[in-house]
């Protein structure tokens, strides 16, 4: 019953995958909530009419917290007392996740608001406190004999909570005594500390330098921007920037490994104290996902190297370098063109790019247009970037975005709204305990819908230059979600596992490992990119590196989406009715198994054979194009 972390989860993963171009633009004509349409801005009423009613659900809401209350120490009393306390927890939890949603769309619209910090502010301690009253439930249900449990899962009593009970039960034995467990938990604070300082060392001590460019303007180089600058268009300032970033963070080296050695040795302790064979088993085994899946992927990404060298090669063929370096990878390829997309026209163009998906899909997304779902343009105190929520179960999902009338936006509003159709499919089919899906699949809802837009809007464009644009970002999305993030998980599993063999992971191992991939990757060894090993320490600079084996999801979720979207595309019609049945089973199975629904089996090579045809056929046209 431990939801309320993962809303917060899949409304921060969301980063879109193109990057923020205008937001200068945007700024200078930010306006006021009261000058934009109400059709523009999302229905918060149909959560609560009034801030009074939200304070009378929340009194409910207290009132339902001390009942409970008096559920600790019944539940193995019997499988009418287990399904009673089932029912009055999460009906609890239904009640907090409304609450939890109008107070969020109240701060997010307008941070200044009064009304909404106080209403998030009670929110998130009363989140705290249900989190803490309702504790006793996951303990107690694993204390209940299994076999005992095993009958009672039969009841007709328990079918909403079938596979919630499963996935408590099916770690029981990676779960200790009773005073073993305490200590776990009270080592929490320790373990903390490689994260903590990692955190404190980048955003408060590092000296990010300030570099001239050829302009003679003076930049300071923090990591947001970086992320901007590596991406100029002269070469000599591109490797200004290079040098200047990484040789800071060259010169902290030996405590950014000391950091991550930490979190290696950390994430090996609890591993092992499980009693899991690897670090990865006991890191994947959260969510169910069998570690053939990590890799396989490695497997597949490496078998499409050939790919990523050769769309190098047009990248430096159309930068007009002969020594592609690591330093020519973020410029665009291509001429940014300017795509005008008014918003109006942004919701026609998104209906006829899902008509793939069938009526049924494309209905409720024109009602949810009607009905306001979304909060559309950026106004004074909302905040930035996007997202979409779909915890209020009985209600609708709610998206916030920043349009700004560019082809980026659209992309995002396609993205936000691939998940705000996979909440509202799950939350329609499936009773409350199943709604939530999982992580490991929310990705791919969103992305089948960026890459249904992209097919349609390419089978439309006949501009050569839009054509370009379009083509060249997709490979760039291989190049940064599919080769990038592969690499960084082979990175993350090699250090694993010379840590649990003893080996000291100091900056000089971390560093010769990390160009070893990147040489691998990148294809040095054959011609296709020359890498300095100043450009070793990139390891020191990737956050996520600190979650946990995470990021091979970015990966599997692109690849599963990216197959799934061409066979829709190319109009097949089970791919479709499969697809339509993963959204719809929202989380009553395991990630793994609702892939496998969709059609996607991602143990095999079948959907990276997919997705690398469609970066082929990309590949293909580009260099057409581009030949003359
Ligand atoms: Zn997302």
């Amino acid at each position: 019953m431990n939801r309320i972390a993962s809303i917060i989860v899949v409304m921060t993963l969301c980063v879109p995958a193109v990057a923020s171009a205008g937001e200068d633009a945007m700024k200078a004509k930010t306006l006021s909530r009261s000058q934009v349409d109400e059709k523009y801005k999302w229905k918060i009423e149909d959560l609560y009419p009034s801030r009074q009613a939200w304070e009378k659900d929340l009194a409910q809401l207290n009132k339902e917290l001390a009942a409970v209350g008096k559920c600790r120490g019944r539940l193995g009393r019997g499988v009418k007392v287990l399904a009673r306390c089932l029912d009055e927890g999460f009906s609890l939890l239904k009640r907090l996740y409304r609450l939890y949603a109008y107070a969020m769309r109240l701060h997010d619209q307008d941070a200044r608001d009064t009304d909404g910090q106080e209403l998030k502010s009670i929110i998130q301690k009363t989140s705290t406190e249900v989190d803490a009253r309702m504790s006793f439930v996951e303990p107690e249900i694993l204390r209940i004999p299994p076999a005992r449990l095993k009958k009672w899962r039969r009841s007709r009593l328990l079918a909403d909570y079938r596979h919630y009970l499963d996935n408590i039960t099916r770690r029981r034995r990676h779960i200790l005594p009773a005073d073993q467990e305490k200590l776990l938990a009270q080592a929490g604070n320790l373990a903390a500390v490689p994260t903590n300082v990692y955190q404190t060392l980048n955003t408060v001590n590092l000296p990010y330098p300030e570099v001239t460019l050829s302009s003679g303007e003076k930049v300071k180089l923090t990591a947001a921007m970086y992320t901007r600058y590596r991406a100029l268009d002269n070469r000599a300032d591109r490797l200004t920037v290079f040098r200047a970033f990484w040789g800071v963070y060259r010169a902290f080296r030996e405590s950014y490994a000391a950091l991550l050695a930490g979190q290696v040795n950390r994430d090996h302790y609890f591993a092992e104290a499980r009693k899991y064979k690897s670090d990865l088993a006991a890191a994947l085994d959260v969510n169910n996902v069998p570690t053939s899946i990590y890799l396989n992927m490695i497997e597949q990404i490496h078998q499409a190297r050939p790919l990523l060298w050769r769309y190098l090669k047009v990248r430096a063929r159309l930068l007009g370098i002969k020594d592609l370096g690591y330093h020519d990878l973020y410029p665009s390829i291509v001429p940014r063109v300017e795509m005008k997309v008014p918003f109006d026209q942004a919701r026609q163009v998104l209906l006829e790019a899902l008509a793939p998906l069938g009526r049924d899909y494309t209905g409720v997304l024109e009602q949810a247009f009607g009905q306001r779902w979304a909060d559309v343009y950026p106004t004074e105190g909302k905040r930035s970037g996007a997202y979409s929520d779909g915890a209020a179960y009985d209600v609708h999902p709610y998206v916030l975005l920043n349009y700004n009338d560019d082809y980026e936006s659209l992309s995002t509003m396609a993205h936000e709204f691939g998940h705000a159709m996979h909440s509202y499919l799950s939350n329609k089919n499936q009773p409350f305990a199943m709604a939530d899906y999982p992580i490991f699949v929310a990705e791919v809802a969103s992305t089948c819908n960026e890459n249904l837009l992209r097919l349609h809007l390419l089978k439309k464009e006949s501009d050569r230059q839009k054509r370009l644009f379009l083509l060249g970002q997709h490979l760039e999305n291989f190049r940064t979600t599919v080769f990038r993030q592969a690499l960084f998980a082979e990175f993350e599993l090699k250090i694993h596992q010379l840590a649990s063999q003893g080996v000291p992971l100091t900056a000089d191992k971390l560093d010769e490992l990390y160009l070893q991939l990147l040489r691998y990757y990148y294809g040095e060894a054959e011609g296709v990119i020359k890498i300095d090993p100043l450009y070793a320490v990139e390891w020191a600079y990737i956050p996520h590196f600190y979650y946990n084996f995470y990021m091979f999801q970015y990966t599997t979720s692109f690849i599963a989406a990216t197959s799934i979207a061409e066979n829709i595309f190319a109009g097949d019609g089970q791919a479709r009715q499969a697809y339509l049945k993963m959204l719809k089973a929202g989380g009553s199975k395991y990630a793994v198994q609702l892939l496998k629904m969709a059609g996607v089996d991602m143990t095999a090579a079948r959907p990276y054979q997919v997705a690398f045809e469609s970066m082929k056929r990309t590949l293909d046209e580009i260099e057409k194009l581009t030949a003359e």
